[in-house]
């Protein structure tokens, strides 16, 4: 396993200018996700990891050694995307052994790695089966082991579980994550999901326009944001990012307060507001309320709470949980 560095990364397609100056340490063992809006430029930077993209500008070391100009088969990295493309025709137990076949090693060897791929991601039953008779959990598990066999020094995912649906997504986000622990493996996942990002990551990169907002642990990043467009990124529901009088009357561009940390009375507060819909879930109640001072506002509330549409409120921001953005940069909580 290996540590990856950027050092003045830059990509340009012709005049465009994707990642300007770029630094980043992945550290050995990490499990790093870069996370950022469609178009940000998250494929880009991981492709150039890989070596599938020129660098216009700049150097890559894996495990301190310069890999800027080499080929992708010379990097030791293993790459899962998106859309795994297994081979229809080959079973399980040859299409994670494939790339193997290709690099001449000895069939002995191929076997024992294949089964130990199959064992970590409990495809043990399946090695004869055709990806066809599977599903897209267990086929995006055979395109994880193609990687796991030809034991990288770094794992790269692009998006790879944009695919499945939601309740697969959870899971194999935990499946994933135990991987990560299980090989101790330097891993660069890519995702638009801060969701993602949240559960995975020991160290979560926040990319806007090919520049790195902020980076660190998940919740350095829930707590203290530092600026508005990390703020509004990461947490769900948004963050509210309230501009006018009441964050000017704390000097402030803009004031920042999340869902979950707004109080509400039905008889006295600091702002005072018209529910305009509500979501009971059950597990929590999601309120979007009109405030009178603070214009839209979205409020989560523990468990049911028996409120509707059309009641006044009066929502309170908790101390300590309010963050201001102030207009030359500067970021305080309050
Ligand atoms: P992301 O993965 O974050 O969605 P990409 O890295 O794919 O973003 O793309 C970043 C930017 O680079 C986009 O504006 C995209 O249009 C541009 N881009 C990507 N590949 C090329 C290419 N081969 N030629 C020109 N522009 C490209
Ligand atoms: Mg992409």
């Amino acid at each position: 396993m290996a540590e990856v560095k950027l050092t003045n990364l830059t990509k340009a397609y012709g005049a465009a200018t994707v990642i300007p100056d770029l630094d980043l340490t992945i550290r050995n063992g990490s499990f790093t996700v870069l996370v950022g809006p469609s178009g940000c430029g998250k494929s880009t930077l991981l492709r150039m990891i890989a070596g599938l993209e020129e660098v216009t500008a700049g150097s890559i070391t894996i495990g301190g050694e310069d890999v800027t100009n080499m080929q992708p088969s010379e990097r030791g990295i293993a790459m899962v995307f998106q859309s795994y493309a297994l081979y229809p025709h080959m079973s399980v137990r040859q299409n994670i052994g494939f790339g193997l076949k290709l690099a001449k090693l000895p069939k002995e060897e191929i076997a024992k790695r294949v089964e130990e791929a199959a064992e970590i991601l409990q495809l043990g039953k399946y090695l004869e089966y055709k990806p066809k008779q599977l599903s897209g959990g267990q086929r995006q598990r055979v395109a994880i082991g193609r990687s796991i066999v030809r034991k990288p020094k770094v794992f790269l995912f692009d998006e790879p579980l944009s695919n499945l649906d939601a309740a697969l997504r959870a899971q194999m986000r935990v499946e994933l994550a135990e991987l990560h622990s299980q090989l101790d493996a330097t891993m660069v996942y890519v995702t638009h999901d801060q969701v993602e990002a949240m559960t995975m990551a020991d160290q979560i990169v926040i990319m806007k326009d090919g520049v790195i907002q902020q980076k660190g642990r998940p919740m350095e990043l829930y707590n203290n944001p530092q600026n508005p467009f990390v703020a509004g990124f990461i947490g769900s529901p948004k963050m509210n990012l309230i501009k006018g009088g009441v964050a000017i009357a704390r000097s402030a561009s803009i004031l920042g307060i999340r869902p979950e940390h707004i109080d509400v009375s039905p008889d006295a507060g600091e702002w005072k507001g018209r529910l305009r819909y509500v979501e009971h879930l059950g597990s929590d109640t999601v309120a979007y309320v009109d405030g009178e001072d603070t214009g839209s506002i979205t409020v989560r509330l523990n468990g049911e709470v028996a409120i509707d549409a059309g009641e006044t409120v009066f929502m309170t921001p908790r101390a300590g949980n309010i963050h201001l953005f102030h207009p030359d940069g500067q970021v305080e909580r309050a």
